[in-house]
Formats: C-alpha cells, sequence, structure tokens
C-alpha cells in the first residue's frame, strides 16, 4: 500500500523541528490562530489596503508602520504580477499531489482545461502557486519550512496538470513583501529529505539542540527542551 499522502502543513513543521509536528499531530485542534487567519487575509485585500489612511491601517495586523507599509505596498504593485496577485485565477484552492497535499492560497494562471489547446497539450506559462504567510519574511529569499510547502504546491500542481512547475510565490502580506521561489534541485532535495522524515514518525523524534527556534515553539514546556539564558548566550 502507498504511503498516506501527508500535508503541506505538516511538511512544514517538520521542516521546522520534526518534535514539534509530533506533539501538534497529538492536539485535537490544529486550526490556524484567528490573529494569523486575519493576517493571511490581508493578502487578498492590497486594493483595499492601498487606499488607507494611516489611523485605518493602524488598526489592521500589519507589521510596519502605515507610511513603510504604504510604500512596500507601492513597490509590490510594480511587479509584472501585481494584477494577477489582486485577481488570482484561483483563492484557497486544494491541490492533490502524488505525496502530498494541502492549500494554496492563490493560483495565478489558468488551470485544468482553460489551459490545453485544443488538441489536449498544455498552453501558455505554468500556473504559479501561492502561498500566504502571517509572519515575516527573512532578509532575503524565504524561510525553509515555506520553501519546502512551496516546493510541496509546485509538485502538486505538476502532478495534477500535468506539466512542469518550476515557479512559486510565497507572501508577507503583514510586510507587503512577496518573494519567489523556484524549483531548484536543492530545494527538491530538502523536500524528499522532509517527506521521508514526516512518513517515519512513529514516536517523538529528538529534541533539537540549542536551537533558536525553540525560543518560539509553543510545545516547550511539554518538550522538557533547555533554552540558555541570556547571561550564557552572551557567553558571562
Ligand atoms: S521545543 Fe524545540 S525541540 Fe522541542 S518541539 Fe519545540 S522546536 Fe522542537
Amino acid at each position: 500500500m502507498p504511503p498516506a499522502k501527508t500535508t503541506f502543513s505538516d511538511l512544514a513543521t517538520a521542516a521546522y523541528c520534526p518534535r514539534q509536528l509530533y506533539y501538534d499531530r497529538r492536539e485535537d485542534d490544529r486550526e490556524p490562530p484567528p490573529a494569523a487567519t486575519a493576517r493571511i487575509d490581508l493578502a487578498f485585500r492590497y486594493p483595499a489596503l492601498r487606499g488607507m489612511d494611516d489611523a485605518e491601517l493602524r488598526a489592521e495586523p500589519i507589521d510596519r508602520d502605515p507610511a513603510d507599509y504604504r510604500a512596500a505596498l507601492d513597490r509590490v504593485t510594480e511587479r509584472p504580477d501585481w494584477d494577477a496577485l489582486t485577481d488570482p485565477d484561483g483563492t484557497r484552492v486544494l491541490l492533490d499531489g502524488k505525496d502530498a497535499r494541502g492549500v494554496a492560497h492563490k493560483i495565478l494562471g489558468a488551470t485544468g482545461a482553460a489551459a490545453r489547446d485544443d488538441e489536449g497539450e498544455p498552453k501558455g506559462d505554468p500556473p504559479v502557486p501561492v502561498l500566504v504567510s502571517p509572519g515575516a519574511p527573512p532578509e532575503s529569499g524565504v524561510w525553509e519550512p515555506q520553501s519546502v510547502r512551496a516546493v510541496a504546491a509546485m509538485h502538486a500542481l505538476s502532478w495534477e496538470e500535468g506539466r512542469r512547475v518550476r515557479r512559486a510565490l510565497v507572501e508577507y502580506p503583514a510586510h507587503a513583501v512577496v518573494r519567489e521561489v523556484r524549483l531548484s534541485v536543492r530545494r527538491s532535495g530538502t523536500y524528499r529529505r522532509v517527506l521521508r522524515t514526516v512518513r517515519g514518525i512513529d514516536g517523538p523524534p529528538g529534541r533539537l539542540s540549542g536551537s533558536e527556534k525553540c525560543r518560539e515553539c509553543r510545545h516547550r514546556d511539554r518538550c522538557g527542551v533547555r533554552t540558555r539564558s541570556l547571561r550564557s548566550r552572551l557567553g558571562l
């Protein structure tokens, strides 16, 4: 029997820490918190956000001051895919791939019959899956869990469409930042490694050792991991 399909979010969590996924799976409620959902929803409201004054923007779940946010959003409007980002071909689309399934927040470009000519061959550019993060972007590129999730979405969309999808986007709407993820040998290798890890979890995986990741982890107490004190981190 083939292994059960894993989800994009399990892959992303395991890319962060396999033990965190182990604890997540033992919880009844795995829905994202409402605050995260409100931030994700910003990615569907760019035109309205552009028209807001400072007071209105301050009432939104954004992580920049209004002037910075407006300037960052103006930079997003200069992207060639701005129109598609604000009016995507699909929203919250369930992608069902060979190994993994999950939701792409947006799909840019035609899919299915609309993306095929009279002979049934693919036409035009491949569609682009878009994932939305409620958090902050790194200095450049995307965080590794988001890279793994983006590769999972590209593979799943490739599987559904019968054509190579080699580009994805990750949006950070609380910062008005959009980043591109291109499929590469390294990214695919990381995705495969994480997929094997998820499939192999049959007990609590080892703790991360001295990782900054544990400081943000909601399972820290349960996990029993020790985070270093400020004194020891400063070498005092
Ligand atoms: S505290 Fe650290 S090791 Fe433990 S589950 Fe969280 S991230 Fe993983």
